[in-house]
């Protein structure tokens, strides 16, 4: 397999504005593999505590933490997205979709961005807790 990547053989530190946790580019690794090796963009990878709240992320974000990416929606389902190892998921409004993946300590978490409850979430939208989608 030819190596294009700089962190593992198909990410790069550019895509990231930096170097990610180690097991954030595993878990992405594995949920490409599990896409069949379809190519996936990286929206959003580390940020500061400025261009975090520029993009209205939660002050704890893991993207602070070099431990999150957003990815775009159609890529992984959420399930998929467990799998793949995540423990934290992002999920569009309609429920279909993983577009927030993180590998953070602790208790996993998924939410649903658009929800009527929860909290402020990226872009200032709201989001609710929905139960982890596992197998
Ligand atoms: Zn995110």
């Amino acid at each position: 397999m030819k190596l294009v990547g700089d962190l593992s053989p198909h990410f790069s530190r550019h895509e990231f504005g930096g170097e990610p946790h180690a097991d954030l580019i595993r878990a992405l690794e594995l949920l490409r593999l599990n896409a069949l090796g379809k190519p996936l963009v990286i929206v959003s990878g580390i940020r500061t505590t400025t261009s975090n709240a520029a993009v209205g992320g939660a002050p704890n974000s893991q993207h602070l933490l070099k431990r999150a990416a957003d990815i775009p929606a159609g890529y992984a389902t959420p399930r998929q997205a467990a799998r793949a190892g995540f423990r934290g998921i992002g999920i569009t409004g309609d429920g279909r979709w993983a577009v927030h993946v993180d590998v953070r300590r602790g208790r996993r978490a998924a939410w649903r961005y658009g929800g009527g409850g929860g909290g402020l979430g990226p872009g200032g939208g709201f989001w609710e807790t929905v139960r982890w989608p596992g197998s």
